[in-house]
């Protein structure tokens, strides 16, 4: 079998820039709301999708769109995000600055609550075009309303988390917002639900739109979640600890999100009592199939992957998954652990969270809808973080929390 079965960027009709930005990032594989609203995206269709965050959908919406504007050797301000909070926005355009690194392509957030020095800064931005504009509704209208921003070559435009927008009572703003951009223009939205509301809104402002449906999937019940709050450099001798005189668990894996780690993890597990060996996109097919061969017949008791192997590879046997660090997504988490506890086989899954991951892994506990155990620093390591995740903030309105 193949053990690369979800697709990679590379597959894509993407920039080779974008490639690379996107392989600078870190992300191996798309993740599937990226599999459906990609392809359709850089067709140039609209697109109305119903994904969660956590599901790797801002990479969804802003990839098509920096290809758009690259292919096309696009200037002046083409597009335009808009988002319900202050929060989004700037995760939207940290995503699209680590992306623009590559690509010469400017961003630019704009959201309530700034100071004078801030507004001059966005009042310049837009009367200069840039290219990637990230806003909140209102703080966009009080600059559209003074005439300046140049909209007039708007091209794209992005609705992000519309069901909290329209719950916040965005609607007007939203729709005032459209009736200052052109007409002809590609229109993407995605919402984490699809109210009649968003049905509503999706057939006035989208023009038969590519319907892309992603549903969670959730862990099987026979896994044993555990997640452990670590420092980073609590993690390997965590790991050493808990396996080393656990003859039990056989057969091991240990995700990490990043190819740079997995070295340094093997190193660190090494063992003079079992074989920890690498498994990474890097390596040949058929150095991956030896390995593969190797631990599925027991040689090899501890294996350090990428996600590469999270999907279809069949491995009957695995009793423990390490997450080395938050998986990107929900969907990569459920792929990861569901390595474990098959066909209803008893199966541990231990994630290691260290302080900068912990609004990650909220996001995918609340996309499972589990709280994950919260196992026991050993003693001897020490107490890890702990556990602090900002509470989400609305700019304005009533209901700052999907339900
Ligand atoms: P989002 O759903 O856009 O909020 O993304 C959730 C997290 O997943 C972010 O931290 C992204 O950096 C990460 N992410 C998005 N796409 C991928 C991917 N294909 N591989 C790995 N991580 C990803």
């Amino acid at each position: 079998m193949d053990i690369l079965q979800s697709m990679k960027f590379e597959e894509f009709d993407l920039a080779p820039e974008i490639i690379e930005a996107i392989s600078y990032m870190g992300f191996e594989t798309a993740s599937p709301i990226q599999e459906k609203a990609i392809p359709a995206a850089i067709k140039g269709k609209d697109v109305l999708a119903v994904a969660q965050t956590g599901t790797g959908k801002t990479a969804a919406f802003t990839l098509p769109v920096l290809h758009n504007i690259l292919q096309n050797k696009i200037t002046g301000t083409s597009t335009l995000i808009i988002t319900p909070t202050r929060e989004i926005a700037l995760q939207i355009d940290r995503q699209i600055q680590g992306f623009s690194y590559f690509l010469g392509i400017n961003s630019l957030a704009i959201y309530g609550g700034g100071d004078a020095d801030e507004w001059e800064q966005q009042k310049k931005a837009l009367r200069d075009g840039v290219e990637v504009i990230v806003a909140t509704p209102g703080k966009l209208l009080s600059h559209l309303g003074m005439n300046y921003a140049k909209t007039d070559k708007i091209q794209h435009l992005i609705l992000d988390e519309a069901d909290r927008m329209l719950d916040m009572g965005f609607l007007d703003d939203i729709k005032r917002i459209i009736s200052k951009i052109p007409k002809k223009r590609q229109t993407l939205m995605f919402s984490a639900t699809m109210p009649p509301k968003i049905e509503g809104l999706a057939k006035q402002i989208l023009n038969e739109p590519e319907f892309i449906s992603i549903a969670i999937s959730k862990p099987a019940e026979s896994v044993f979640q555990g997640v452990y709050l670590t420092y980073e450099n609590q993690k390997t001798p965590l790991i050493n600890h808990l396996i080393s005189d656990q003859e039990e668990y056989k057969s091991i894996l240990v995700f990490t999100s990043t190819k740079k780690k997995v070295n340094d993890i093997v190193r660190g597990l090494r063992n003079k009592n079992y074989r920890v060996e690498a498994i990474s996109s890097d390596f040949e097919q058929s150095k991956r199939e030896e390995i593969m061969t190797e631990f599925r017949a027991n040689k090899i008791r501890v294996l350090v992957a990428t996600d590469v192997i999270s999907r279809g590879v069949d491995i009957p046997q695995i009793d423990l998954v390490f997450n080395y660090d938050a998986p990107g997504n929900a969907e990569e988490y459920v792929h990861r652990i569901g390595r474990t506890g098959r066909a209803g086989a008893e199966g541990v899954a231990l994630t290691l969270i260290n302080e900068l991951d912990m609004e990650k892994f909220d996001a995918i506990e609340k996309l499972i809808e589990k709280k994950v155990y919260r196992a026991q620093m050993p003693d001897f390591i020490g107490e890890g973080p702990k556990w602090k995740v900002k509470v989400r903030r609305a700019t304005k309105g009533k209901k700052p929390f999907r339900k």
